[in-house]
């Protein structure tokens, strides 16, 4: 396990993605190096590990990345949360507000354990909306919500705000440009 690794030389910065104004922060270059994709998968296992977790929802599609192999290191169950349309058995649904417009996520109900302690995973927290409407869904299952992990974390952009007192974690912060 390495626990020095510079993760900040391993995530590739892009100037005004998509739009101008906007530092894209790329995780692609995180999984391209593997001592880099390593060191997170051993940082998310070393924090958790001991902690009450029992299943870990992942957000579409960046933090499927991440959270499908930590599930198969604790050996806890994966529950996709996705885009509208793209899961095929019975539904719910949560609506939420992008800078311009509006997007929705989805999850299988059957699929969230009842009453279970689940830790949702994203590759990065931003405004933290896309968090808050993946954690609305998991206690509309049934499930209850015992964390929130991102490997990068904007917390300049207030998500703290949106997410209340869930316990939040993140491998790496900025602080604006
Ligand atoms: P938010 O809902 O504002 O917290 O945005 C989080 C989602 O948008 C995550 O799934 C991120 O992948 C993506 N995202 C938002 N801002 C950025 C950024 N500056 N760099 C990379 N991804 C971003």
């Amino acid at each position: 396990m390495e626990e020095s690794f510079n993760l900040d030389t391993a995530i590739r910065k892009v100037p005004d993605f998509p739009k101008k104004g906007i530092l894209f922060y790329d995780i692609t270059s995180i999984l391209a190096e593997p001592r880099a994709f390593q060191y997170c998968l051993d940082a998310m296992e070393r924090l958790y590990k001991n902690t009450a977790i029992d299943a870990v929802a992942a957000i579409e599609s960046r933090g499927f990345v991440f959270a499908a192999p930590f599930a198969d290191r604790l050996k806890i169950p994966l529950i996709l949360i996705r885009k509208k349309g793209k899961l095929p058995g019975k539904t719910i649904s949560k609506k939420y507000q992008l800078e311009y417009g509006e997007a929705e996520l989805e999850v299988h109900p059957d699929d969230v354990p009842a009453g279970k302690r689940v830790l949702v995973v994203d590759d990065l927290i931003a405004t933290g909306g896309t968090l808050r409407a993946a954690t609305d869904l998991i206690i509309a299952a049934g499930g209850q919500v015992a964390g929130i992990f991102g490997v990068v974390g904007l917390p300049f952009l207030n998500y703290r705000a949106l997410l209340g007192d869930i316990p939040i974690t993140t491998l790496i912060e900025y602080h604006g440009e």
